[in-house]
């Protein structure tokens, strides 16, 4: 069967209507960073910041119109929030606290800095933030993913990486792999050495890794931060020049309550956030195709509408993102035609419209 064509995605979508204005949501330009890839289809929709529950009817009814279409494989539409511009400018011209603005001051070389956190562990936000940055790669980007989980760091065994990194004493040289540079914690510690770094001493071995390695030009670095949002996490936020905060949350309730907690620690800091994306959302049978929604599906959707955050998309629980995670060979390196390297994809444009759009805005600390 003949799959999909770019032209016909934008047809169909043509026909979906904005029931507010009357018109159609691609006239209205609202539709963004469209990806057809051999039947699997992937774009954002921008709506304003205040209308996300409201425009889930429409983004339902583009997803159909897509999927109504022959030789569509799969269909993955998000709403991702717009300002209007200069929304943020009386922010932005207050001044910042010295001392805070100084411990935010940027790091010469890198663009842009994207935290991916989660309210507790296990839920996958390594995988994600690997692949989010494999994607972001794929995409034209020169990325750096630096592995901040002193808890229990894994872009060596995600990424493959072994072995001390490179140092002149007073620099260290980031590793590279399938096209971006890698540091991580778990390189510069000794594996049985205990893992009791709290506090002073979490915060100087993160200063180290921001400040202290030569990652040279690099568009967007991946922060992977360490899970949940006690003092090492509020730390990491309040020291690295944040562009933005992606939460990274299984579909039960009990870790969304953690990712609630995970939003309020950005927002305390003045970090955007980026949106949600909801992982190991449901599980397909290898063997017969039958979907079933492992933990409640639809969780974070739902919740990321009330908060009124961007729900940035769902990936499945599948054992070949196990298996390619575990393997060192992340799913977006060793499958980039695939469907869930496409979803990664579609995370990564918006993570990159949105940063665009952010850093026209200086960032701002708010004391509470
Ligand atoms: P966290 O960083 O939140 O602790 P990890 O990314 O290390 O979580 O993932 C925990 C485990 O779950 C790993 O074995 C990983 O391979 C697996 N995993 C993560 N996401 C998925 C997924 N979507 N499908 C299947 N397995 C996954």
């Amino acid at each position: 069967m003949a799959r999909v064509t770019q032209d016909e995605v934008r047809t169909a979508l043509g026909g979906v209507i904005e029931p507010e204005s009357g018109r159609s949501i691609t006239d209205l330009g609202m539709v963004k960073g469209l990806v057809v890839n051999d039947g699997n289809v992937g774009f954002a929709m921008e709506v304003p910041a205040d209308k996300g529950q409201a425009m889930e009817p429409v983004r339902k009814a583009a997803e159909d119109a897509v999927n109504a279409l022959s030789g569509v494989l799969s269909v993955t539409a998000v709403l991702t929030a717009h300002k209007p511009a200069g929304s943020e400018a009386p922010k932005a011209a207050s001044p910042a606290h010295p001392s805070q603005k100084e411990g935010r001051d940027g790091i010469p070389g890198i663009k842009h800095i994207v935290a991916v956190a989660s309210g507790k562990g296990g839920v996958g936000k390594s995988t994600t933030a690997t692949n989010i940055a494999l994607a972001l790669a794929g995409l034209g980007q020169r990325v750096a993913l630096l592995d901040a989980d002193i808890y229990g760091p894994s872009a060596p065994r995600l990424l493959g990486l072994s072995g001390k990194p490179e140092t002149d004493g007073k620099k260290l040289w980031p590793k590279e792999a399938y096209g971006i540079k890698a540091m991580s914690i778990g390189l510069l510690i000794e594996e049985d050495q205990p893992m009791v770094w709290r506090g002073p001493m979490v915060q100087s071995a993160l200063e180290q890794m921001l400040r202290q390695v030569e990652w040279g030009e690099v568009d967007v670095m991946i922060v992977d931060m360490p899970p949940g949002t006690g003092d090492a996490q509020l730390t990491l936020t309040q020291r690295a020049p944040l562009a933005g905060a992606v939460i990274v949350s299984t579909p039960q309730d009990l870790s969304l309550i953690d990712a609630r907690k995970g939003l309020n620690m950005f927002k305390k800091v003045d970090v955007p956030i980026l949106g949600i994306v909801e992982n190991m959302s449901h599980f397909t049978c290898p063997n017969c195709g039958h979907r079933t929604d492992v933990f409640s599906h639809g969780g974070a959707r739902d919740e990321a509408t009330s908060l009124g955050v961007p729900f940035l998309g769902e990936i499945p629980l599948d054992i070949r993102i196990r298996e390619t995670s575990d393997g060192g060979y992340p799913i977006v390196a060793a499958e980039p035609d695939g469907p869930h390297a496409e979803s990664y994809r579609v995370i990564a444009r918006v993570v990159l419209d949105s940063i665009d759009d952010n850093s026209r805005a200086a960032p701002k600390i708010v004391i509470q």
